[in-house]
């Protein structure tokens, strides 16, 4: 339920309504503007009766919520969140750009990439130091040493860094290590692990689930907004379908979606979705093209000896091919590549 406030109501008088409402044992949301107030009614608020609440004078109106995610609605937040990362942002006028190998291998490789995508523009980089792998005889990643290696990268580059948590017991390691944390698709669910990262101050890149509908996936993101964690950053990185030619079809459509239901920024991850390097320059022209805050791409130097997902992975020079055409889209999208 949302409770919007006459303009012009004095502060003590909505604390009071606030007061009475918590009494009651609702969490109240409350959003701000220059000229309006409402306040996001979060709990069970079938025993309200909304006659009642609208005739309290400081009232303006009361709006019922039917989606079940609360504070990750667009109701219930107005105004989009732009999460600041370093000297960057995401869901504001920037396009942000987090590219890098699926696996750190070592430390060579991955600053001499991070280099690369630097120069090309990327302002994040992303590689995995825990892989969640389908197989259990594949790489599973270097674990806490790749995380040492992404900090030398980030201190040799000045690239701010994303890397995936699999283990709740790491959290503190990648909130000491770490500029972003990433949930992967197989943890979209994992709600121990949303309601643990509710509690750091770390932005969450927190990716659709497998088979997990635009509901479920904001659902998880209000887990970690609920325990006081708003920054949390959406990544649609394709959904499992009948379809075989594509490793999951990309939906591009949960782009508007997201943001006509949600204030979250979204970002798309084109090379997971389609499986291939040369599907990854399309699909990412379409993301920035239907209004995505930023893409995740994968990208290896030699991709033909990478440890894990190099046949979607692209070389350097075609991902600063595709940056060059990607800024004119982001333009016109009114955002702009700011990393070189
Ligand atoms: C990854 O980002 O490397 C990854 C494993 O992706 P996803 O969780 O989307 O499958
Ligand atoms: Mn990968």
């Amino acid at each position: 339920m949302l409770i919007v406030i006459k303009p012009g109501t004095p502060e003590e008088q909505i604390k009071s309504l606030e007061g009475s409402l918590k009494a009651m044992g609702f969490g109240i949301d409350r959003s701000q503007g220059e000229d309006y107030v409402v306040l996001g009614l979060v709990g069970d608020v079938r025993s309200l009766n909304e006659n009642i609440i609208g005739m309290n004078p400081i009232v303006n109106d009361v709006i019922h919520v039917t989606a079940p995610y609360k504070r990750a609605n667009i109701q219930f937040h107005p105004e989009r969140t732009v999460v600041k990362v370093g000297n960057h942002t995401i869901g504001g006028s920037e396009l942000a750009v987090m590219a890098g190998p699926c696996s750190v291998e070592s430390e060579a490789q991955i600053v001499s990439v991070a280099k690369k995508v630097k120069a090309a523009g990327a302002q994040f980089l992303r590689g995995g130091a825990y892989k969640p792998r389908s197989s259990p005889y594949s790489f599973q990643g270097l674990g806490e040493i790749g995380l040492d290696y992404l900090d030398t990268a980030r201190q040799e580059t000045g690239l701010l860094v994303v890397s995936e948590l699999l283990h709740i017991e790491m959290i503190p390691k990648f909130v000491d290590k770490v500029d972003i944390i990433q949930v992967g698709a197989r943890n979209m669910q994992n709600f121990t692990m949303l309601k643990e990262l509710g509690k750091v101050n770390k932005p969450i890149l927190l990716k659709r689930g497998i088979a997990a509908t635009m509901e479920e996936w904001l659902m998880s993101a209000e887990y970690i907004i609920a325990e006081g964690n708003t920054d949390v950053i959406l990544c649609e990185r394709g959904i499992r379908t009948f379809e075989t030619y594509t490793r999951n079809t990309l939906d591009i459509a949960a782009v508007p979606v997201i943001k006509n239901r949600s204030h979250l920024p979204i970002v798309v991850d084109p090379s997971h979705a389609g499986g291939e390097w040369w599907m990854v320059p399309p699909l990412a022209k379409a993301a920035v093209s239907a209004g995505a805050d930023g893409l995740v791409i994968e990208v290896h130097e030699e991709p033909e000896k990478a440890l894990s997902d190099g046949q979607q992975s692209l070389k350097p020079k075609k991902f600063a091919k595709l940056m060059e055409d990607i800024e004119v889209l982001a333009n016109l999208e009114g955002k702009s590549i700011h990393g070189k």
